[in-house]
């Protein structure tokens, strides 16, 4: 037998040997409606009973927070929301106390662009609801009113668990965070079950723990179109990936595209942005962030993303044209070779919001 052959034999039994690993480690794949958007969950590495039984947990899970959180069906917020328009000190509800707080400190790092206190701004709009139809911009001067009223986190104190709210302006949507807090919940509570190894994939926005049978998890960057793909990254350890995108909820009215991420600036919804993509190592600060950058648009987003820790941005102009850090440049497979594509100079390692 030649050296070269004998040197062949094992390793080929050891390629073998790890596609036999591969084979026993099965990806568990469930999907559940969550937050109103379809909730793909996969899990490696443990039995299907442990996967079944985890999956039903987390569905239960996340229909509490979607009542929690709702900011206009009755419930904890809603109650919150009262309580904060009469301007009085209140106990607040556990299940949003963490979120407020959450959320001031963004808000404060994003110069308020994520401000989840526009919730009269969203209402106005009309995003709140379920169906878009036959919608219309609301009065200038109505919205006018609301953004001269400026609500935002610096108007509510917290003390404690107590809070009180200066400006009856205030209105609290957790739309552009709660998905990405949910997410973040629910990877604690796979850990908690002894499951390391999985994606909680909510309508493309996502949390990836661990790594699919020793192999990084491979994820679709969706299209600012709203429908296939930009391109691809892969993800393994622990990393969160989430876009904001003006394809999500939104009427056309005399031509024009009104969609549901507005510039707390303006009191309309933000120019200049197709879509963002931040990979962060938690949840709640990519879904803040990628709301956040949006809004700041092709021009400010390196500021907003250096101020809340972000090490990895995408952002699509209304031109088309692909903004990126040179360190998310290199992570990023773009399925259109000819996309046009403008790298920025890196965002340094000035994070400060590693964790919510
Ligand atoms: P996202 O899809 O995560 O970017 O969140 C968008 C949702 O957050 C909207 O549907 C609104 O409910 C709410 N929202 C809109 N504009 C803002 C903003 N500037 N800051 C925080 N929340 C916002
Ligand atoms: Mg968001």
């Amino acid at each position: 037998m030649s050296t070269a052959v004998r040197f062949l034999i094992p390793l080929l039994t050891a390629v073998l040997f790890l596609g036999g690993c591969e084979k026993t480690e099965p990806v568990y794949n469930s999907r559940f409606l969550a937050f109103g958007t379809l909730t793909d969950i996969s899990i490696v590495g443990v039995t299907r009973e442990q996967a079944e039984t985890a999956v039903e947990t987390l569905e239960e899970d996340f229909a509490i927070m979607h009542k929690a959180w709702h900011a206009w069906a009755p419930g904890p917020l809603t109650r919150t929301n009262n309580l904060l328009a009469e301007g009085v000190r209140f106990a607040v509800p556990p299940s949003v106390l963490t979120l407020m707080r959450i959320s001031k400190r963004l808000s404060h790092q994003s110069e308020h662009l994520f401000n989840p206190a526009v919730g009269k701004l969203v209402e106005l709009w009309g995003f709140q609801s379920d169906s878009l139809e036959d919608h219309r911009p609301p009065d200038a001067e109505a919205i006018a009113r609301l953004v001269e009223a400026n609500p935002n986190m610096d108007d509510i104190e917290i003390d404690g668990i107590h809070a009180q709210c200066s400006n009856p302006a205030v209105k609290l949507d957790f739309g552009a965070i709660g998905k990405g807090y949910g997410i973040d919940l629910a990877i604690e509570h796979l850990r908690e079950m002894g499951i390391n190894n999985a994606i909680v994939n909510s309508g493309g926005d996502l949390r990836a723990i661990g790594s699919r049978g020793g192999h990084p998890w491979r994820i679709a960057i969706r299209s600012p179109s709203g429908s296939g793909t930009l391109g691809f990254l892969y993800v393994s350890g622990d990393e969160s990936v989430f876009t904001s995108g003006n394809y999500e909820r939104n009427y056309l009215w005399k031509g024009k595209l009104y969609h549901h991420i507005i510039d707390p600036r303006s009191g309309y919804p933000a120019q200049g942005t197709r879509s963002v993509t931040v990979i962060h190592d938690n949840a709640t600060v990519a879904d803040a962030a990628a709301t956040a950058l949006f809004v700041a648009g092709p021009k400010d987003w390196r500021r907003i993303a250096r101020q809340m820790g972000i090490k990895y941005v995408l952002l699509i102009d209304t031109d088309n044209v692909v903004h990126m850090n040179p360190a998310m440049q290199k992570r990023v497979q773009l399925m259109n070779k000819e996309q046009p594509v403008k790298i920025s100079e890196p965002l340094g390692d000035q994070a400060t919001a590693k964790t919510p």
